[in-house]
């Protein structure tokens, strides 16, 4: 674990999940070849060993210098996920906790960060549907039906407050922001801004009301045949874009079913320093599950016109979040010569970064899936993931 500064909580945890070396081509139902492998894992110090030259075993057991040693390059993460762990697995150790957080109040934001075909789309679970089998679910799913299940739990326990979920489903391509739920907005009319509190509202964008994990799941489905189908029309792929997945969680204490009750912060458990009356019986946070645009560099040679300017607006709203994050980072880091107000986190960059602004830093909590291919032909962006990866650190 990273070290914190006393008192604070860290706020971006940073994991890494490696997808099974033969993951792509099981799934084309081509033969299996053996893959050669450009990394390593030392469980017990979750580190990574990469490589140019095939690494014989995932495994590895001793653990050699951090840094670069002999051709290798070794870095340490938070969480290391080998390619045998299960979508349950990683859910229990990534995220169970951080939807705790967020039924509790807190914003949170997960996003899954890697080359395309690296296993983001898989991990989030961004194109799973009802009908998706219980261990094949990714991150959405499980999160749909554990807060389900927290906020039934928590009905009971305490009838005097309620609770609505809406959820908005929105892709980001070249700085523009789609709806995928109501697709025949124009573009032109969703728009991100920051109010006088310093939270972030997105108009002209639809937001689902929804009362149960069915209503989710229609969201989810529907969302991502827009995304599909649109990208067909635009020519593009979905690699190309962020897919942001929002739930917005309002908890609401209704003091007239309360008789003498003491309105203060204590009894709802409130735990912003804001304390206007509204704020007292009003909490609202948000869950944003965002499947990232590939990270993959686009070779010089064939991106021309459209692509190349497709690429470069791709980049900028990763770069940003990369930019975004390991400032958090240094915030949060005891050995850092900045003084914690002194320093500028670059939110504005991208329209990525802007609409996640509340819930990336400052209070809210942040996981960052690393995703990474352990095949030797991925040495490049395995390499590139982690290095960005470990930015955040
Ligand atoms: P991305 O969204 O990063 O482009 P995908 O999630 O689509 O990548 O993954 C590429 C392929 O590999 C898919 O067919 C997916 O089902 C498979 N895959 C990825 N990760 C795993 C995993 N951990 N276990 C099994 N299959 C996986
Ligand atoms: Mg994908």
């Amino acid at each position: 674990m990273q070290e914190v500064v006393e008192g604070q909580q860290q706020s971006v945890t940073v994991a890494i999940r490696i997808r099974p070396a033969n993951a792509v081509a099981a799934k084309s139902g081509s033969h299996t070849p053996h893959h050669k492998l450009c990394l390593g894992v030392i469980p017990k110090a979750n580190a990574i060993v990469v490589s140019k030259d095939d690494i014989q075993t995932l495994n590895i057991a001793s653990s050699p210098a951090h840094g670069a040693v002999g051709g290798k390059k070794t870095f340490t993460f938070d969480q290391v996920h080998v390619s045998e762990s299960s979508q349950k697995e990683l859910y229990n150790s990534s995220c169970l906790n951080l939807v705790n957080q967020f039924v509790d109040g807190f914003n949170v934001t997960i996003f899954a960060y890697g080359q395309t075909s690296s296993g983001k789309t898989y991990t989030m679970g961004s194109s799973n549907n009802a009908n998706t089998p219980e261990d094949e679910m990714g991150i959405i799913p499980r999160v749909v039906h554990q807060i389900m299940n927290l906020i039934d739990m928590k009905q009971k326990l305490d009838p005097n407050i309620s609770y609505s979920i809406r959820c908005t489903f929105l892709e980001i391509y070249q700085e523009q922001v789609r709806d995928l739920l109501m697709p025949n907005n124009d573009a032109k009319d969703i728009q991100i801004r920051e109010d006088r509190n310093g939270s972030i509202t997105v108009s002209g964008v639809h937001e689902e009301s929804v009362s149960c994990a069915n209503d989710l799941f229609k969201c989810l489905e529907m969302g991502g045949i827009e995304r599909t189908t649109g990208d067909t029309k635009m020519h593009m792929s979905s690699s190309r874009s962020h897919a942001v997945f929002t739930l917005i969680l309002e908890q609401r204490l209704d003091t007239s079913r309360i008789v003498g009750m003491k309105t203060d912060e204590e009894d709802f458990g409130f735990t912003s320093p804001a304390s206007s009356t509204a704020s007292r019986l009003l909490r609202c946070s948000k869950l944003h599950l965002v499947d990232l645009a590939g990270s993959e560099r686009v070779k010089r040679t064939g991106a021309e016109g459209v692509r190349l300017k497709e690429s470069v607006k791709i980049n900028s709203g990763l770069l940003a979040l990369g930019n975004v994050i390991s400032v958090l980072g240094e915030m949060h880091d005891p050995h850092s010569n900045h003084a914690i107000t002194a320093i500028h986190v670059p939110y504005r960059d991208s329209k990525l970064t802007r609409l996640l602004q509340n819930s990336l830093g400052g209070n809210a909590k942040t996981l960052m899936l690393a995703c990474v291919s352990p095949c030797e032909e991925d040495y490049e962006e395995t390499l590139n993931t982690l290095k960005y990866a470990d930015r955040a650190r």
